[in-house]
């Protein structure tokens, strides 16, 4: 068989592979309510509900992570308070995309290199980032490797890019807003220990603060440093 041909082959295979992993999210129905059982660290789901991969002002952050490693799932209260909070930022937020990052898997359990998230309590969402006063989403298009990004202890990036502390509690204030809507509460938020005075100091920040929202207050080092890129979010059910 001539090289070309083979690659060719090769390739229409590896799609089709592609296409098979990807069918449970492709053909995935909402119905029904969740069940979760045990707890974050150690615990499973049934009936878990897909986040729709995009919405109005916001995106999953990953296709390799949503349609291969199947971990858009969440509960279905989350699922709801999650895209309620997205959509209260249209008017809260007006002009910003937001981007979710990964969830839990289908049926929970544990998901690499995540210590939680199994019990489809959990979710991650990118931080915000802006350059010059203004919206920037330029990293925010880097998949699965936006984990990977650093920044300073003040939330700057590279290039003048830095982390908008305003917006991520404006979305935080609109989840707190809409778990409680949903018979959840978010029991904890982790974000780089360095980074939380430059948050609290932002005026949505003073109101999220007031409201008694619990952040992790010590963090092993190997997760206080994961936690610059994107915020984590456990919430309990009522
Ligand atoms: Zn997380």
């Amino acid at each position: 068989m001539k090289p070309m041909k083979k690659r060719r082959i090769l390739l229409l295979l590896l799609l089709a592979v592609v296409i098979i992993l990807a069918l449970p999210e492709l053909f995935h129905q909402n119905e029904g309510k969740s069940r979760t059982t045990g707890s974050a660290g150690k615990g499973k789901i049934e009936n878990a509900w897909l986040i729709p991969y995009t919405g109005e002002n916001y995106r999953y952050f990953s296709p390799l992570s949503y349609y291969l490693l199947n971990r858009g799932y969440a509960h279905h209260r989350a699922h709801d308070a999650i895209l309620a909070a997205y959509q209260t930022c249209e008017t809260t937020c007006p002009g910003v995309q937001f981007r979710l990052m990964e969830c839990g898997n289908k049926h929970g359990g544990k998901m690499w290199p995540h210590r939680t998230h199994q019990a489809g309590l959990s979710a991650d969402f990118m931080l915000p980032k802006t350059k010059k006063g203004k919206p920037h989403r330029w990293f925010d298009r880097l998949g699965v490797w936006h984990y990977a990004l650093q920044t300073d202890n003040a939330g700057n990036y590279t290039s003048g890019v830095a982390v908008d502390f305003e917006t991520m509690a404006q979305h935080l204030l609109a989840l707190d807003d809409a778990a409680r809507k949903n018979s959840l509460r978010i029991k904890k938020v982790i974000l780089k220990i360095e980074l939380k005075d430059d948050f609290f100091k932002t005026a949505s920040g003073k109101k999220v603060k007031a409201r008694g929202i619990y952040f992790a207050q010590a963090l092993p080092d190997v997760v206080n440093q994961l936690h610059d890129d994107h915020y984590h979010v456990d919430f309990t059910l009522e």
